[in-house]
């Protein structure tokens, strides 16, 4: 989303929350100024890192200048060492809620996207980043953030309430259908950070300050060697930022060590959110080219309107709320453990942010290319109606239309068969355009086949089997 809206809904928020950082007087780390700047800062990540013996350490939290950082995406082909390319496009997308990789299932990317908040949260309650041990609400900022952004339509598609007028409205903005471009995983930019990413899951960092050499005798690939020796300075830095994410995890790990699971890991089967008519998840995007869906396409997806109309700001906002009630009380209760504290917030998160439309869960994600108008969005996702429904639907409307052919309309036997008709009809046509595919639709629907065959064949009598069979013939 657009940096002015992720920063004005915190506002907005903050505002119905009188003296929200009262209770943290003396912390210059539970500040307002902070918990904005850790809001905007994953889509302007500047800060430096320093490695010490103790391990990679934040040196302090900068922003870079906007207009800078936006050239660095029109061309990520040229700039996909940058840490502002990488955030959106690369390994860290899953921070915007995005996946990195168009063919990692749904359920997979949620999973990956809980396990960065989990690590999130427990920076937010006992940093020890380098800038201040204890609470800090930089990273509280960077989880509202990730929440925000997974109501972006072009970060997630969620399924749509008012479907209808949006329909109406896309098709009028958006009139390409360009399909998507894997070209991200050629570029050897973007190979070489998952390949440091890699090198860094097998390999112990203990060189401190070699940060080059380390990687010329990990990384082999004539190509990759030929960037480490020519950006070293982009490729410092991504280096960092892989090293610090890594010794997080290990810490939440240690943390929870001798139980079974992590705590975002308890909820891979929880999609029930506590909301009435949710917005559920059905896939999370992956940025396409920017050169092939138009160097605005993005950003005129991100602004207020499109959340906004398509009903998705309420539940956005309810959630922000709670999410800042509850890091207010985990900060103040000194008797919760923290694990109880990681163990509560993921568990909101899972459920009332990321839960996945039952069905969708191991379909890969971000199908969709660059264009949003829902029916092409929506339309990937019919086959999600058994196919058994499919055939049947098929088959009834071959008997349909014969029996319309022998003249048989005014027969009253055939006003049953009708109505029968029309109803798998409507339940079909809604199956498909509202997604949602539930159990009992189906059994509706099937049953609604079975006696439609069962009138056919009534109204056949013995004959049935001889009429079904020059049917087909006739086929
Ligand atoms: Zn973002």
């Amino acid at each position: 989303m657009i940096i002015p809206y992720h920063i004005n809904n915190v506002k907005e928020i903050l505002d119905k929350m009188p003296n929200y950082f009262g209770g943290f007087k003396g912390n210059s780390l539970m500040t307002e100024e902070i918990l904005l700047t850790g809001l905007e800062y994953p889509d302007v990540p500047c800060s430096d890192l320093a490695i010490t013996k103790d391990g990679v350490k934040y040196v302090n939290y900068e922003s870079c200048k906007i207009p800078l950082s936006l050239v660095y995406l029109t061309e990520e082909k040229t700039n996909g060492l940058k840490e502002i390319v990488q955030s959106h496009r690369g390994r860290f997308a899953v921070a915007h809620a995005m996946t990195y990789d168009p063919s990692i299932p749904v359920i997979d990317v949620r999973q990956k996207i809980l396990r960065r908040l989990e690590i999130l949260y427990y920076l937010a309650l006992a940093s020890d980043d380098g800038v201040g041990p204890g609470p800090n609400i930089f990273w509280l900022g960077q989880i509202i953030h990730c929440v925000q952004d997974s109501y972006s339509r072009v970060h997630t598609l969620r399924l749509i309430t008012k479907q209808r007028k949006a329909v109406r409205r896309h098709k009028l903005m958006y009139k390409r259908n360009i399909l998507i471009s894997q070209n991200e995983t050629k570029y050897e930019t973007f190979r070489l950070v998952k390949r440091i990413s890699d090198v860094l899951e097998k390999k112990e960092y203990k060189n401190h300050n070699d940060i080059q050499k380390f990687l010329l005798q990990n990384i082999k690939q004539k190509d990759l060697r030929i960037i480490i020796v020519k950006y070293p300075d982009d490729v410092i830095k991504i280096f960092k930022q892989l090293l610090f994410y890594k010794s997080q995890k290990k810490r939440v790990h240690s943390l929870f060590k001798g139980e079974r699971q992590l705590p975002s890991s308890k909820n891979i089967e929880q999609h029930t959110s506590d909301y009435v008519k949710y917005p559920y998840i059905l896939s999370f995007r992956y940025i396409p080219h920017q050169r092939k869906c138009g160097k605005l396409f993005h950003f005129n997806y991100d602004q207020p309107g499109p959340t906004q109309k398509a009903g998705f700001e309420r539940y956005m906002t309810a959630n922000i709320i709670w999410i800042l009630k509850m890091y207010k009380q985990h900060v103040l209760d000194r008797s919760k453990k923290l694990q109880t504290k990681i163990a509560e917030m993921m568990n909101y998160l899972a459920k009332n942010v990321f839960p996945i439309l039952h069905g969708f869960e191991k379909n890969i994600s971000a199908i969709e290319g660059c264009d949003l108008s829902l029916k092409n969005v929506y339309k990937n996702y019919d086959n999600a109606i058994s196919p058994d429904i499919q055939i049947n639907m098929k088959k009834l409307d071959i008997i349909y239309d014969k029996l319309k052919l022998q003249n048989l309309c005014n027969s009253d036997k055939f006003k049953t068969i009708q109505m029968l008709y029309t109803k798998c009809h409507h339940l079909y046509d809604k199956l498909q355009t509202k997604l949602f595919i539930t159990d009992t639709d189906e059994a509706k629907i099937n049953r609604y086949i079975k006696l439609y065959l069962i009138s056919v064949k009534r109204l056949y009598g013995i004959f049935f089997k001889r009429f079904l069979s020059q049917l087909y013939n006739n086929q």
